[in-house]
């Protein structure tokens, strides 16, 4: 078996979706990376819901 070694976060990752951060346009916001806009808001929304 060959054990992959998690690769260090480079925070390249939308924060809602959770998918690479690549070719899409990259939405920067608070020092993170979302796909957009609308991911950002996801994420909040996400965020706020957690913290109840
Ligand atoms: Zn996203």
């Amino acid at each position: 078996m060959v054990a992959e070694t998690p690769a260090p976060e480079k925070k390249s990752n939308c924060l809602a979706c959770n998918k690479p951060i690549k070719k899409l346009k990259r939405y920067y916001r608070d020092g993170q990376f979302y796909c957009n806009k609308k991911c950002w808001r996801n994420y909040l929304k996400k965020s706020k819901e957690e913290k109840k």
